[in-house]
């Protein structure tokens, strides 16, 4: 059977206070908008906003916390989200005061722990381009530790938190994606073995297999991820989906610009190969070759 298939899907709510940066992560990671073009997004005034993005192989739902609206309004059906969700991503802005994001935090976290108790909850401590490395981890440092505090206050320590520092202005976004959404594919394991088995029978440095779409990897190898070769894979990405937007449609522009026989090779001029081959419909598995001899 296809282990891709649709109802695997791993189901994520992106949530937190108004103006937090749902809508930018959104279309940065999966609408390959430019970050300074969120700058004049509009905001909304729903309380729940939904995108379900097809061709990628995350799910997800956006929801916002406008302020004057209670979000536990006994007509909105919560629980039954909440029971068909596998990460919970709570955006806070670090560079505005976030003690009312900390409350709501609290609030939403221990609701949904209520209705489903294996939900991850993510919390991604967002536009961290506008602090200083300090003020990072000093940032990361307080947010930690008040959260969890909220929760053992509420005789609630068993739920677990994980942090995140992001910013759609670096690779930091898809990489804390890539964490989350790892997490809720069973098949993660088996990736990796397989994807460890591939690079020792090849000489190849380092595979990913990416969701074309969001540039999210849903698996790799065993060897550690440095972010200059995951940075270098990203824009690979970017590459080859422009160019076979540009070359790769029919005359009369049927088709689509890649599929299942698509694949490229980028030589860099430090002796770095890079090799892309798609392997499903949405997938692409992507190798650094560190020897242009094993490129052939
Ligand atoms: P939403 O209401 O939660 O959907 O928030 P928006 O996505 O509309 O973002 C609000 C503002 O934050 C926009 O002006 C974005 O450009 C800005 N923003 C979003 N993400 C980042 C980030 O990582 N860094 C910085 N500096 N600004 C961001």
């Amino acid at each position: 059977s296809d282990p891709f298939s649709t109802e695997v899907k791993p189901r994520i709510l992106l949530m937190g206070l108004r103006r937090s940066g749902k809508s930018s992560i959104q279309k940065v990671v999966f609408h390959k908008m430019s970050p300074n073009e969120t700058l004049f997004l509009e905001s909304t005034n729903k309380i729940c906003r939904e995108d379900v993005s097809n061709s990628s192989f995350v799910n997800f739902q956006i929801w916002d916390f406008p302020g004057q609206i209670d979000f536990f309004d006994p007509t909105f059906d919560y629980e039954m989200i909440f029971r068909g969700t596998g990460a919970l991503i709570f955006v806070i802005d670090s560079q505005d005061d976030y003690m009312e994001a900390l409350a709501r935090l609290h609030l939403t976290v221990t609701r949904a722990y209520k209705v489903n108790t294996d939900i991850n909850f993510e919390v991604f401590i967002h536009k961290v381009d506008g602090l200083s490395d300090d003020h990072k981890i000093e940032t990361q440092r307080d947010i930690h530790q008040r959260a969890n505090d909220d929760l053992a206050d509420a005789g609630l320590e068993k739920i677990h938190l994980s942090f995140y520092l992001t910013s759609i202005y670096d690779h930091s976004i898809f990489e804390a994606f890539s964490k989350v959404v790892q997490k809720l594919i069973p098949q993660l394991p088996t990736l990796e073995n397989l994807l460890n088995i591939f690079i020792s029978n090849s000489g190849i440095e380092k595979a990913f297999l990416f969701d074309v779409v969001s540039k999210i990897y849903i698996a790799t190898d065993s060897t550690p991820v440095d972010m200059q070769t995951y940075e270098l894979c990203c824009d690979m990405i970017d590459v080859v989906i422009d160019i076979s937007c540009i070359y790769g449609l029919k005359e009369d522009g049927a088709g689509t610009p890649y599929d299942k026989e698509s694949t490229a090779i980028i030589k860099l001029n430090n002796t770095t190969v890079l090799y892309l081959k798609e392997t499903d419909n949405c997938f692409y598995c992507l190798l650094n070759v560190g020897d242009q001899q094993h490129a052939s």
